[in-house]
C-alpha cells in the first residue's frame, strides 16, 4: 500500500492551495473530496482578495497572500477572471472620513498603498454611487477572481505533479498515520491537513470553527456599472461582529459585466434556505449606497457558511499533541485571499522550513480569545 507524504482532506481552496504547495516542495499527495472540488464554501464565496487591517495577523496573513496572487496572475487561466480592480472603502460622513485617514495610515505603515478620495473623486471613480457620501479610501492593489476555477487550476497543478484526487468519498476520522474512509478504506500518510472547512471540527474536535452563513446575489450584465469592489467601511464590524445577524454594502464587479452583491452574516442558522428578511435587510443596505442598484435584474441568490473561529483568525498548524495532524480551516470570509498564504505556512511547517510571516498567531493550539 502506498503511504502518502501527506493526505489532504477537503477540495475547497484551501485544501487546493496546499496540495499545490506541498507537491510543488516533492511531496506525494492524495487529495480526499467528499462532493466536488472547490463546491463547497468555496463555490459560494465572493473572490475578493483584499488586504485588511483588523489585526496584526490578518494584515500578515492577507498581504502575504495577495502577493502570492499577484505572483500566480501569470499562470491562471482566463477563466479565472482575475483582476486587479482594486477596493473603495466607502465613507458616508465625517466621522467614517476620519477613519478613512486612520486606515490610510496604517496601510501605508505597511506598505500598501492608498488614496484618500473626496466626495467628488470618489462619484468620479463611481459614478453609480449616491451623491452626498463624504469619500473613501481606493487600495488600487486588491483584486478579484473566479474562486472555483482557481481551486481547480491548483488542483490540476498538483495531479500534474503526481498528486491523486479522490473525489465523492468522505473522510471519517484522521489520525497520525493516515485517514479513514467511510467506505472502512484506509489511505496511509505521513501528515494529514485537516482543510475541511467548515466542517473541520467534526474531524479534528478540538477546533471551535461554526458556520457563518451569508447570501449573494448576482445580476444579470451591466458592464461598467461598477468599477472597483466597492465596500462600505462599516464593513468589518458586521464581519468581526459577534451579533446574529449583520449586513454590509459590498459590491463586486465582474469580468462579465455581472454585479455581485453582497454580504449578509448569520450565525446559529443551518440551513442553506435563502432567508428573505435578512436578503431585503441586505439589498436595501446596498441601496442606500447604489439606488440605481434596484433597477437591476437579478438572476441568481444564493447562501453559503463560512468557517468562523472565536477570534477571526484561521486555524494553520499542527495540532498540539498530534503528531502528524495539521489544521488549515476557519478563514470565515477571507479564505480565498489567504488560501495561498495558509497553504504555504503549511508546507513550511511540515518541511521545516522558515515562513515569510510568523505563524504562530494561527496556531491552532493558541489559547483563543473569548469576545
Ligand atoms: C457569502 C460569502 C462570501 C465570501 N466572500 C469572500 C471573499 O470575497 N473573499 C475571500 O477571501 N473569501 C470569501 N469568502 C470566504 C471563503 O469562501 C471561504 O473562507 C473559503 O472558501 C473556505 O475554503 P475552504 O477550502 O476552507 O472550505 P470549503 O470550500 O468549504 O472546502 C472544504 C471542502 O472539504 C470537503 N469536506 C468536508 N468534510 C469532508 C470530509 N469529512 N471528507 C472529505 N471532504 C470533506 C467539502 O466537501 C468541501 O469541498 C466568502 C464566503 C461566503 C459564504
Amino acid at each position: 500500500m502506498t503511504t502518502f507524504d501527506a493526505a489532504i482532506v477537503g477540495g475547497g481552496i484551501v485544501g487546493a492551495a496546499c496540495a499545490d504547495s506541498l507537491s510543488a516542495a516533492g511531496l506525494s499527495v492524495c487529495v480526499i473530496e467528499a462532493s466536488g472540488v472547490g463546491s463547497g464554501t468555496t463555490a459560494a464565496g465572493m473572490g475578493h482578495i483584499v488586504v485588511m487591517d483588523d489585526s496584526e495577523a490578518q494584515f500578515a496573513l492577507t498581504r502575504y497572500s495577495q502577493q502570492l496572487w499577484h505572483e500566480l496572475v501569470t499562470e491562471l487561466p482566463t477563466n479565472a477572471e482575475f483582476e486587479i480592480c482594486g477596493t473603495i472603502w466607502i465613507a458616508t460622513d465625517s466621522v467614517e472620513m476620519s477613519e478613512v485617514k486612520r486606515k490610510q495610515e496604517s496601510y501605508s505603515e505597511h506598505g500598501v498603498e492608498s488614496e484618500i478620495l473626496d466626495e467628488s473623486s470618489l462619484r468620479t471613480a463611481e459614478p453609480n454611487l449616491r451623491e452626498g457620501l463624504a469619500g473613501g479610501l481606493l487600495v488600487r492593489s486588491d483584486s478579484v477572481v473566479y474562486q472555483p476555477v482557481a481551486a481547480r487550476f491548483l488542483i490540476d497543478r498538483a495531479k500534474r505533479r503526481g498528486a491523486d484526487v479522490i473525489v465523492g468519498k468522505r473522510v471519517i476520522e484522521i489520525n497520525g498515520t493516515g485517514v479513514k474512509l467511510a467506505d472502512g478504506e484506509f489511505i496511509e500518510a505521513k501528515n494529514v491537513v485537516n482543510a475541511a472547512g467548515s466542517a473541520a471540527s467534526d474531524l479534528s474536535p478540538g477546533l471551535k470553527i461554526v458556520k457563518r452563513k451569508g447570501h449573494l446575489v448576482i445580476t444579470e450584465r451591466y458592464p461598467n456599472f461598477a468599477r472597483h469592489q466597492l465596500v462600505e467601511l462599516g464593513y468589518l464590524k458586521s464581519a468581526h461582529g459577534k451579533s446574529a445577524d449583520s449586513v454590509a454594502f459590498n459590491v463586486q464587479p465582474r469580468s462579465t459585466g455581472q454585479v455581485l452583491l453582497g454580504s449578509s452574516r448569520q450565525f446559529g442558522a443551518e440551513d442553506g434556505e435563502i432567508d428573505y428578511a435578512i436578503l431585503r435587510r441586505m439589498t436595501s443596505r446596498a441601496f442606500e449606497y447604489m439606488p440605481l442598484l434596484r433597477k437591476l435584474s437579478a438572476v441568481r441568490v444564493w447562501t453559503g457558511f463560512r468557517p468562523a473561529t472565536p477570534d477571526n483568525l484561521p486555524y494553520i498548524g499542527k495540532m498540539p499533541a498530534q503528531d502528524g495532524i495539521y489544521v488549515a480551516a476557519g478563514h470565515e470570509g477571507l479564505g480565498i485571499t489567504t488560501s495561498l498564504g495558509t497553504a504555504r505556512l503549511i508546507a513550511d511547517e511540515i518541511l521545516g522550513r522558515d515562513s515569510a510571516i510568523s505563524r504562530e498567531p494561527y496556531s491552532p493550539g493558541r489559547d483563543l480569545i473569548e469576545h
